[in-house]
């Protein structure tokens, strides 16, 4: 028994330390990936529940790894915002997603807005809000044709601070949301005081709105709170006709999810945008 335990503590250990390589070998090849091109924003359209029409899109990272394929951004954020390769990832998601959108906008498929993550990294840095503005510069893109998602814990950190800069972007005319609404630990006072435009309901609620009799009771609760606040709702996740007819009839604005649409390529978001695919 004693062996056996041996053993199996050797097998253990030896698994961790495979983790531990591929761990360094994804970072070592994260380091390079910018340089190398090989990351890629995809695109989710989001729809307006009254006029049907697509009214932004969600940018989301890709990385195209030369041996292991397209890695997903839950395998590789954390590990970017540890080792503060966020930053200039992040930097080059909101270039790539404004230059995109002016494209968009230029060929006549707007008004259109596009929405891009914020990690906590890149929300502490100093220069955020002219990084922001120095990329809305060099693409031409009208600030308002961009908007901000930040999460609750993300604002939550350090509220004064969130402030601050969340009024500096206000300044620019960019549009701030607040993603996974209703996931964090957040005092709901907040949403007073900070100057955002959108809640985003967390998919997790949108999940069972059509079973679960309480998920339906927070999103109806959480439509009519943006509502009195006079903030727009989306509603993310959303992957069946009944949590789609569930949201219309509680007046939610927005909505986005595999129902729709999975996200796209950009060509793929420029055809839908053309074909006026409508739902
Ligand atoms: P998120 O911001 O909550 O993004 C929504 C995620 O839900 C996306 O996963 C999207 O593909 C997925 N999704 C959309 N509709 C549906 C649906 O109907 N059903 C289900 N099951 N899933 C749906 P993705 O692209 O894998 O991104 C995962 C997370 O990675 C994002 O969650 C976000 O936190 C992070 N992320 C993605 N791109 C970026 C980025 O450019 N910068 C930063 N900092 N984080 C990013
Ligand atoms: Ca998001
Ligand atoms: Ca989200
Ligand atoms: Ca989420």
């Amino acid at each position: 028994a004693k062996e056996l335990g041996r053993n199996n503590f050797q097998f253990y250990t030896s698994e961790m330390n495979e983790r531990a390589l591929e761990r360094l070998r994804l970072e070592g090849d994260l380091r390079l990936a910018l340089e190398r091109n090989e990351f890629q924003l995809y695109y989710q359209p989001q729809v307006d529940l009254n006029t049907r029409e697509i009214v932004g899109v969600e940018a989301l990272i890709r990385w195209q790894h030369p041996e292991l394929g397209m890695v997903p951004p839950v395998r590789f954020i954390s590990l970017a915002e540890e080792t503060g390769l966020i930053v200039p990832i992040g930097n080059w998601v909101i270039a790539e997603a404004c230059r995109q959108t002016r494209l968009w906008l230029d060929a006549g498929f707007g008004p259109l807005r596009t929405a891009v993550n914020l990690s906590a990294r890149q929300f502490a840095q100093e220069d955020l809000a002219q990084s922001i503005a120095t990329a809305l510069e060099r693409s031409g893109l009208p600030s308002a044709s961009l908007e901000i998602e930040l999460t609750e814990s993300l604002v939550m950190a350090d509220v004064d601070h969130a402030i601050g800069i969340l009024r500096e972007m206000k300044t620019l005319g960019v549009q701030l949301s607040i993603d996974d609404f209703g996931t964090g630990y957040s005092s709901l006072s907040y949403l007073k005081r900070f100057p955002i435009d959108v809640l985003k309901i967390d998919r997790s609620f949108v999940n069972d709105i059509t079973i679960d009799p309480d998920d339906a009771a927070i999103v109806s609760s959480i439509i009519s709170l943006a509502h009195s606040l006079r903030l727009q709702v989306i509603a993310e996740g959303v992957e069946t006709a009944e949590q789609l007819s569930y949201l219309r009839q509680h007046g939610c604005d927005h909505m986005q999810g595999y129902f729709f649409s999975r996200p796209l390529t950009a060509d793929a978001m420029t055809q839908m945008l053309r074909d006026g695919v409508r739902l």
